[in-house]
């Protein structure tokens, strides 16, 4: 067992953050009893519900886990926020001439918004919005697909993150909802390269893979002012990440932001594979995987652990 230093306002307290993570795997894995998971992706639908991995990664480089956190899952909509990443360093501010970064307060695959809004979707976390990063990243990047999982595999340190072409195609064969809204973007001019291009690259990326250890490094470049402190590389200035984690805390749960926010207290992304990560700037990032999902698309048990997460260790961006 391990325990780390944490700064608290002005008193540095120790963790044991181990101990804490056990315990709530043992409290919060029957939760997954009352879920559902996602089965309008039918590749998805055989997934073991009962399941459920954290892993704790921390700037010092200092790694926690428990139950399944070296499990690969399908990462889905977590996945947006590396898509995000990739538009804003190459467009910068200039991707919100195409979407907002408001919450939508609708649910992520909804069409209702766009009609209304010309088809500027909301935010980049909705599918609409993801959808216009994708057509914006395969302007930008002549090599897509390949330049994507690089920079996957760059951020988590794990070269075998892969897609899983399986899954993409199976949600491409039954996508209907995401098809309805490119070609609602698409005729009011908002998507530039032909739809079919930009679902393929869309369902490519939300079919990432990756365990909960790896997309927990993954994301410890937005902890850190945007730069992967294990290998010094800048990936966003650190206005762009300070931006990148507000749009989290405000949009990356979808209609169920707020409650997430008033919960856990920390900018966060889910997907409907189960997986969420969670970051607390300067400290580390938790992702927690459980597969069964609540009426949101998110997913039970793993927003319940990082409530108790934020709870027990008294830590939070609050
Ligand atoms: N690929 C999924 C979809 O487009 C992603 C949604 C999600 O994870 N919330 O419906």
């Amino acid at each position: 067992m391990q325990a780390i230093a944490v700064l608290q306002g002005n008193e540095l307290i120790y963790m044991e953050i181990q101990n804490i993570i056990e315990r709530i795997h043992d409290e919060v894995k029957p939760l997954s009893a009352y879920g559902k998971v996602a089965d309008y992706i039918p590749a998805l639908k055989n997934v073991n519900p009962d399941q459920l991995g954290i892993c704790v990664q921390t700037l010092d480089d200092k790694t926690f886990g428990v139950g399944q956190c070296e499990t690969p899952f399908s990462i889905q909509s977590i996945s947006k926020v590396f898509g995000l990443t990739l538009a804003y360093k190459a467009l910068g501010g200039e991707i919100w001439q195409r979407l907002g970064k408001e919450p939508s307060g609708t649910a992520f695959n909804s069409l209702v918004q766009l009609e209304y809004e010309k088809g500027i979707p909301r935010n980049p976390f909705i599918n609409a919005g993801a959808l216009v990063i994708s057509d914006i990243i395969l302007s930008r990047y002549k090599f897509a697909r390949r330049e994507l999982l690089e920079f996957v595999r760059d951020v988590s340190g794990d070269a075998r993150v892969d897609y899983n072409e399986d899954v993409a195609r199976s949600e491409r064969e039954h996508g209907y909802r995401n098809a309805a809204l490119a070609y609602l973007m698409k005729s009011y001019g908002n998507i530039h390269n032909p739809v079919e291009d930009v679902l393929d690259f869309y369902f490519l990326q939300c079919s990432l893979e990756m365990k909960t250890t790896s997309l927990a490094k993954a994301f410890l470049y937005l902890a850190n002012h945007g730069v992967v402190p294990f290998s010094g590389k800048q990936i966003l200035t650190p206005s762009q990440a300070k931006r990148l984690n507000s749009l989290m805390i405000t949009c990356g749960l979808y209609n169920e932001a707020g409650d997430f926010a008033y919960r856990v207290g920390l900018p966060g992304k889910s997907g409907v594979g189960g997986g969420i990560v969670a970051i607390i700037p300067k400290k580390l990032s938790i992702c927690v995987w459980s597969p069964a999902l609540n009426a949101f698309g998110n997913s039970l048990a793993g927003i319940e652990a990082l409530e108790r997460f934020t709870t027990y260790t008294k830590v939070s961006v609050f």
